[in-house]
Formats: structure tokens, sequence, C-alpha cells
């Protein structure tokens, strides 16, 4: 069984996000992975309460690593949590770019994480100059040592790799290149968590869609996916969840 998230970025009203359910629900009744949604935190509760024994999990996309005080604008993990989020996405190129987000930030986020009881997704992944210039281990292995520093040897967490010159780009990895990059992080993972890293989940993402998730699953690291733009419409999020 694979785990596909949705990640909705800042897209969805309240309104909006409650159609989408409505109408994702019935698109998945037989569906042979895990459904997971990470959603903007107006539509949390919402969302909990609409996926509500449904089999879909809903989670954030982003939390601060402190507990409380006073950061205008912040979310702590316990508002999540208390808000019904069983996971948030932490370390997305999109924060760690736009705002500036370093691997210390995240690996405290991964913590405060761990410690109020939500399932740290973590994300890593090279940027196409760091690619180019044969970078790219280096980079995973920085991003995944210091982001799961905090993180204990036997935690419940999840890795994600995107590429970020892959994200809302169209540009997908191939399924060759993805899943050498998924062994490498296994790697990293097992050097780090010990027996653990072997069932940490890892997935991809970066412009997945209904067309090429199959490939990708077929490959043996590869453990499900985290999805963006594909993610917002209700008919082609469901084909990526029922892919075998
Ligand atoms: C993402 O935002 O995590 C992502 C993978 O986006 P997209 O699928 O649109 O490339």
């Amino acid at each position: 069984m694979s785990i596909i998230i949705g990640n909705w970025k800042m897209y969805k009203t309240r309104h909006q996000a409650v159609e989408f359910i409505k109408a994702l629900l019935p698109l998945i009744q037989n569906c042979p992975n895990e459904v997971w949604l990470s959603v903007p935190f107006t539509s949390l509760q919402v969302c909990v309460e609409e996926a509500k024994g449904k089999g879909v999990k809903i989670g954030a996309q982003n939390m601060n690593e402190a507990s409380e005080g006073a950061f205008t604008g912040e979310i702590a993990g316990q508002m999540l949590k208390e808000g019904g989020a069983e996971f948030v996405l932490l370390g997305h190129s999109e924060r760690r770019k736009i705002f500036h987000e370093t691997d210390e930030m995240i690996a405290a986020k991964v913590g405060k994480a761990l410690e109020v009881g939500i399932t740290p997704v973590l994300c890593v992944g090279e940027t196409e100059e760091e690619r180019e210039g044969g970078e790219e281990k280096e980079v995973l292995q920085r991003q995944i040592f210091q982001g799961f520093q905090k993180a204990p040897k036997d935690a419940y967490v999840i890795l994600a790799y995107e590429p970020v010159w892959a994200i809302g780009t169209g540009k997908m990895a191939t399924p060759k290149l993805a899943a050498e990059a998924h062994v490498f992080c296994r790697k990293i993972l097992t050097s780090h968590f010990g027996k653990n890293g072997k069932s940490i989940p890892i997935l991809y993402g970066g412009s997945v869609k209904p067309d090429t998730i199959q490939a990708l699953l077929k490959e043996n690291d590869i453990n499900g996916a985290l999805v963006g733009g594909a993610s917002l419409d209700p008919k082609s999020f469901a084909a990526i969840a029922n892919a075998r």
C-alpha cells in the first residue's frame, strides 16, 4: 500500500474544500492506497469533520517550532493537533526558498511535530543548478541528516523526495532518476535511523499526474507520492490515489 498525499498549497476556501472532499470520497471507495490531504489552516477543521471515518487523513502544510509565543501570523503544533491534523509537511521547497527556512529551523519543527503527536513529512530535494553541478547527493544527505536531527531513532516519520526543478513545472523526474534518488535516500535513512530507516515511507513529488503515477509506484523504494497541482481536482487526485 502506497501513501498518496495531496498538497493544496494556498488554494481552496473552506467552502471549496468541503465540496472537494464530498466529490472525492465516492471516487476512492475501493482505493488501494492511503489518501492524505494537506490543506490550508482555515480548512483544517471542516476537512477533518467531512473526512471523519472515511479513511482520509487530514494534515497541514507548515507549523512553527515554538510551543507558543509572540510570533504574529504563525501557528503552533499543538494548535494543529487540536484542530485534528494528523500530519504536517515540513521543509517544502517553497518554504525553504520563499520563506528562507533553514535546515536548522526545519529540524526544530520536525522535533516539535513529533513531540505533539503529529507525523512530520520532511520534504527534501535538489535544485536544477545543484543537479547540474552533480551536488544532488550531498544536498539530500545534508537535508535528511539535519532535518531529522531531533527525531528519535524509532520515530514514525515520512520523507518526500521532491526535486525542486520538477515542482509545478510539468517536468517530472523519470521513474529511473527518481528511483536512484530514493535508493540513495533509503541509505541515508538507514544510516540515521538504523532498522527503522528501512520502513520509513519515501514519497516522490514533482509534477505527478494520473498518467505518470503507475510507472513511479512500480519502483522499489518509491512508496507513494506528494501531489501538488493534480491534487486540486477531485477526479485527477482520485485517479492518482487509485493507482496500483
Ligand atoms: C508539491 O508542491 O509538493 C508538488 C509536488 O507540486 P506539483 O505536483 O504541482 O509539482
